[in-house]
């Protein structure tokens, strides 16, 4: 059997036995698709179905999540945790709090963040979980009662050496709080079992800005392939939440001129450029008073603001997608490649659908896949265990220097991968290809398991 039928095999296999998966389907298509000359090169991983054990999680974990409400009602959540592989280190992957979460969702963000892992170069398997519970209007109180009945299900689950949640969409700061506080009560037990904690408590410096600047130090390393750097350069943005955040941060911090943000309700666009000052005000809305990107429209001069729109129409150099799964449409890419955009970096997972990542290749966009572009995130969160199992704390200059070194290393593995393999340039097939060798190699070496 070539490469190309045992593909088109397992992915038969996998629409069938998963239905109605479908980002897991859309995900599983995009890696197995890039893996063909890799397993052309190396036929032993078709021998021992490596296809079949890879895209098949250990274990998934699906729970009830009572809790009462403020009014005094009964409230009932599902609860997942996709613990998808463990061939080089403890299930790693953040939780989702959103009402869209459900089953083909997380087995999709575990499935990338297995190859995501992989390419830190960090020890740390691949892991995601969440709930259909909206944290959106619901109060402090609220948000703990479900937070420590989540727990009191998924404590058994995790731990340092066994699984590390973190936090994704809807899960920030004050749901880690609460999630780290129920752990230590009912484990009795003080240590790294979820990271993107609190800094006097544990957590790492610069975790909250990992995935943000992360993406940017990817992106400039994808610049710097074509003798050029952030200076002056337009960008776009979409998402105002932990990633968008960091991500417009560094960006100003380098050099280039935001021009939009959004939420799920409608895009800012802001000719002017955003800057720090704005950019605080930005993060006051959101992380404080838990406001909407509209109000940015209503409190700055020149500003416009589009209900239900997203920032791909406004005319960019680089667009930085770091809001959700399939934010780009063909059309979307399209229009960005008209309007003269020739960098992607994706700081969501899987923000682009197929489609607009063929256009985005077509037109030699360079295009940075999330499960490279933005690991920077979960790189911080392996040194924060690092420093949980050590007892110690990094300062932000180290930290900073690790994940400027980490992105750069992922960025030129990619590269070089892609290149080795006959596809200069084609970062998908580089990330893939470099991320699924490591993580083959490894089950193949523990045997049947
Ligand atoms: P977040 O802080 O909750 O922010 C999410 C942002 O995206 C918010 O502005 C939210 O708007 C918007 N959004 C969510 N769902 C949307 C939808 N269906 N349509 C339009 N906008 C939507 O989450 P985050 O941590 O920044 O995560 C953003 C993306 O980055 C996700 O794809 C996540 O998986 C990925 N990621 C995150 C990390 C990390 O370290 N946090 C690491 C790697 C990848 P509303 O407030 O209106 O919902």
């Amino acid at each position: 059997m070539s490469s190309k039928e045992y593909i088109n095999k397992v992915m038969n296999q996998i629409t069938q036995r998963n239905p109605r998966e479908y980002e897991f389907h859309q995900a599983v298509q995009e890696v197995l698709e890039s893996l063909e000359p890799a397993l052309d090169r190396h036929p032993y991983y078709l021998d021992n179905c490596l296809l079949e054990r890879f895209t098949e999680p250990e274990r998934v974990i699906m729970f009830r999540v009572p809790w009462i409400d403020d009014t005094g009602k009964i409230q009932v959540n599902r609860g997942l945790r996709v613990e998808f592989n463990s061939a080089i280190g403890p299930y790693k992957g953040g939780l989702r709090f959103h009402p869209s979460v459900n089953l083909g969702i997380m087995k999709f963000l575990g499935f990338e963040q297995i190859l995501k892992n992989a390419l830190t170069t960090l020890y740390m398997g691949g892991g995601k979980g969440g709930s259909d519970f909206e944290p959106k209007g619901k109060s402090d109180r609220e948000v703990m009662h479900f937070c420590q009945s989540f727990m009191i299900e998924l404590f058994r689950h995790i731990g340092p050496a066994r699984d590390v949640p973190a936090g994704d969409i809807g899960v920030g700061p004050r749901e880690i709080g609460y999630l780290f506080g129920q752990y230590k009560r009912i484990s009795n037990e003080f240590n790294g079992a979820i990271t993107g904690k609190s800094l006097n408590w544990g957590g790492s410096l610069l975790r909250p800005q990992a995935t943000g600047y992360g993406s940017v130090y990817f992106s400039r390393e994808m610049l710097r392939t074509r003798d050029e750097n952030f200076e002056g350069k337009v960008c776009t943005v979409s998402g105002a939440g932990n990633v968008a955040q960091y991500t417009v941060e560094k960006l100003i911090q380098l050099g280039a001129k935001v021009v939009t943000m959004s939420d799920s309700s409608g895009m800012v666009y802001d000719p002017d450029g955003i800057d720090e000052e704005k950019l605080a005000w930005i993060m006051e809305l959101k992380n404080i008073r838990r406001g909407r990107i509209r109000e940015y429209g209503e409190a700055f001069k020149n500003v416009t603001y589009k209900e239900n729109s997203r920032p791909w129409h406004i005319p960019c150099d680089c667009a930085f997608p770091s809001a959700t799964e399939n934010e780009i449409n063909e059309e979307d890419a399209a229009t960005l490649v008209k309007n003269g955009c020739y960098l992607v970096s994706e700081g969501a997972n899987m923000p682009c659908v197929p489609g607009a990542v063929r256009i985005f290749q077509e037109h030699k966009v360079s295009y940075g896949p999330g499960k490279a572009a933005n690991a920077g995130g979960v790189a911080v969160s392996g040194l924060e265990m690092a420093q949980n199992a050590q007892f110690i704390h990094w300062s932000v200059e180290y930290v900073d220097a690790k994940l400027q070194d980490l992105m750069k290393e992922i960025h030129d593995n990619s590269y070089r991968t892609a290149e080795d393999y006959g596809f200069p340039g084609n970062l998908v097939i580089g990330s893939n290809i470099a991320g699924f060798l490591k993580v083959a190699d490894a089950m193949l070496e523990q045997g049947l398991v």
